[in-house]
């Protein structure tokens, strides 16, 4: 896929486990047609900060989008996953080859993370730390998986600084 696509960034939910795997399931996904005759487990589930069990799902989630968190470019996107990463480090270990290791290093996961957003394919971040658990996400707009969501925030008309410095070059 050509980088047609942009990308939202959610901010970290950090909570329990129990919450996250269990108790919380409901506010992760919509609610099954017809079990749901108030609205409020809808609601329930659009107001709700946890990761969507259907990540692409983040962008019906609408208020949750921000400006901040809104790029054109892949490398603004993992800018702030390494930035939200760093704020929230993984409790253990990294893995070292030979040596072993609770978790892969922040630049491997970076390095997975950016063929991923380049190919139109959103990325999640789920992890233990002091407080329980971490989970956040950059999702690629319009999403290859849920292609009918509307993108809750359309980027900003004004190029970024990698399309400023791409044009000095080419004009020389
Ligand atoms: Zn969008």
């Amino acid at each position: 896929m050509s980088a047609v696509h942009h990308f939202h960034g959610y901010k970290p939910w950090v909570g329990s486990a129990e919450e996250f795997n269990r108790t919380g399931l409901a506010r992760r996904r919509p609610p099954r047609r017809g079990t749901d005759v108030d609205g409020s487990a809808r609601q329930a589930y659009l107001d709700s900060e946890m990761l969507p069990i259907e990540v692409g799902r983040w962008l019906e989630k609408r208020r949750h989008a921000h400006r901040s968190r809104t790029w054109t470019q892949a490398g603004d996107a993992l800018a702030w996953l390494k930035q939200t990463w760093l704020a929230h480090p993984e409790r253990g270990q990294p893995f070292v080859d030979g040596e072993g290791g609770n978790y892969l290093p922040l630049d491997v996961k970076l390095t997975y993370a950016e063929q991923d957003l380049r190919n139109g394919v959103d990325v999640a971040w789920v992890y233990y730390v002091g407080g329980g658990l971490a989970a956040y996400a950059v999702v690629c707009c319009p999403n290859r998986f849920h292609p009918a969501i509307a993108c809750p925030l359309p980027p900003a008309r004004a190029e970024g600084p990698d399309q400023r410095a791409v044009r000095a070059l080419s004009s020389r």
